[in-house]
């Protein structure tokens, strides 16, 4: 179902089906914005922000955005200044360094398994048997609730 909504550049309402919230008249100055600052990026791979600002006339905050985006990506040696937001280290896209976006996958992956486990176990105690498992393998007989 298209969906009216206001463009996040002019404001224009128009009919939104997918992407970015930009109307279509906006969405193609953004487009051939970025192609500019791609193909500009390309013949210059060591251009200064200023520099790809200036030959492009498109703003650094839109490059930026465009960076952290992982729509653009500058160059090994490029001036242009972009760091793990996690530990500051010198990326060419996006917002983390390769090692940090793993190790936060990991810590989210331990978060849902610690979530899971802890869940779990409320569902064991819940569980209407009567017993339990101990650390051995054993199982015994739940104690009396009123030695808690
Ligand atoms: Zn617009
Ligand atoms: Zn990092």
């Amino acid at each position: 179902m298209p969906e009216i909504r206001n463009c996040k550049i002019c404001r224009r309402i128009f009919q939104y089906v997918n992407g970015p919230v930009y109307c279509p008249a906006c969405k193609k100055i953004d487009e051939e914005e970025f192609e500019k600052v791609r193909l500009f990026l390309r013949d210059f791979p060591g251009a200064t922000m200023r520099e790809v600002t200036d030959n492009t006339g498109v703003s650094p905050h839109k490059i930026s955005r465009w960076l952290r985006e992982e729509r653009l990506e500058v160059s090994e040696n490029s001036p242009i200044a972009l760091n793990c937001e996690n530990c500051g280290v010198r990326i060419r896209s996006g917002r983390f360094c390769i090692e940090c976006s793993k190790s936060l996958a990991r810590e989210m992956m331990n978060a849902g398994r610690e979530l899971r486990m802890r869940l779990g176990e409320t569902g064991s105690k819940r569980s209407d048997t009567g017993f339990s498992k101990d650390d051995f393998g054993l199982y015994y007989k739940h104690r009396d609730e009123k030695n808690k």
